[in-house]
């Protein structure tokens, strides 16, 4: 309501505060200085109207300052945390000025944070999130205490870049992104990790359920052939193992993941391999397969035992 009588400006605001602390002693010097009366009473009027005055003066300016120290202190909190506090409503122009241009900065801010954070997070052949964002999302604590670890991998991947060129390769990548996407559930998690690896991450669920989903999505991508090379459709194998909150980090469930994986590509690729109770069968003789590309890119699994 007092907001109403006073002036816009900041300036105008101080000066009137200043006035009026400064006035009221001055004033009550005047009225009593008229009057007969004893210098003991006007003395004590005099520092009674200077207290005043001075109150009235600091309490003015300590309403000005309120909103400045709000908006300063919630500056300083976005800064230093990145934490958004409710902003002080201002009344004089220059501080709700200020005040609003700092809501804009932080929009501003927020809207580019927000912007490079899933540029930072996405892989941009696939629009799936890539390392970093699995990285992320296993570190977030969403995974509960069990849940299944999926490697794949998309067999003789080397021989489709030199028969279709990268181009072609790439176009590979991104339909078997777009099979795995459209086939896990909304909760699973899918990534890739890099070249033709991807992974799928299923929260609360056991290796043997993982395991049917991603065969589901490989029989799919396999019986659709929605890319060939030669005659032959593209495709993928994968590793699958259980994984828990007592794994010191979730490398260790890739890790087990990936040497599954690597089963499978010895026993012929196209196809998935799971450990039922989360231990894979060790298999020591393994070394990751090698494509051996004949022809017309015929695919001939070899693995190499040794
Ligand atoms: P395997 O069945 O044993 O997995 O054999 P592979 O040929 O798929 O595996 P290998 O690791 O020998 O080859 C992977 C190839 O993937 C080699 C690399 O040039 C290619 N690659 C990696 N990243 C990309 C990419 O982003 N685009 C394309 N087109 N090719 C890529
Ligand atoms: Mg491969
Ligand atoms: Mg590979």
């Amino acid at each position: 309501m007092l907001e109403w009588f006073l002036p816009r400006g900041l300036a105008l605001r101080i000066f009137a505060a200043c006035f009026v602390g400064t006035h009221v002693p001055l004033i009550a010097y005047f009225a009593t200085s008229q009057d007969q009366v004893s210098g003991v009473w006007t003395s004590t009027v005099l520092v009674g109207a200077t207290a005043v005055g001075t109150v009235v003066a600091l309490w003015a300016i300590g309403c000005m300052l309120r909103p400045l120290i709000a908006a300063s202190d919630a500056l300083c909190a976005y800064a230093n945390d990145g934490a958004i506090v409710d902003l002080p409503r201002a009344t004089s122009t220059e501080v709700r000025r200020l005040i609003e241009s700092i809501e804009v900065v932080r929009e501003r801010s927020e809207a580019v944070i927000g912007s490079l954070s899933r540029v930072a997070n996405l892989d941009l052949l696939t629009n799936l999130p890539n390392r970093r964002a699995f990285v992320t999302f296993a570190q977030s604590g969403a995974l509960g205490a069990d849940y299944a670890v999926a490697v794949v991998d998309v067999d003789h991947f080397k021989g489709v870049n030199d028969s279709v060129g990268h181009d072609g390769g790439d176009k590979v990548l991104q339909i078997v992104a777009r099979y795995l996407r459209e086939g896990v559930r909304s909760g699973d998690f899918v990534a890739r990790l890099g070249g033709e690896e991807f992974i799928l991450v299923f929260p609360k669920t056991t290796p043997r359920q993982a395991a049917m989903i991603v065969d589901r999505i490989r029989d799919n991508l396999f019986r659709d052939a929605p890319f060939r090379v030669g005659e032959v459709p593209v495709s993928f194998s994968g590793g699958v193992c259980a994984a828990n909150e007592n794994d010191p980090t979730i490398d260790d469930a890739v890790r087990r993941a990936d040497r599954l994986l690597y089963r499978a590509k010895a026993a012929g690729r196209n196809r998935i391999e799971f450990a039922p109770d989360g231990a894979p069968p060790d298999f020591p003789g393994v070394r990751a397969p090698e494509a051996v590309i004949e022809g017309d890119l015929e695919l001939r699994p070899i693995a190499r035992i040794i």
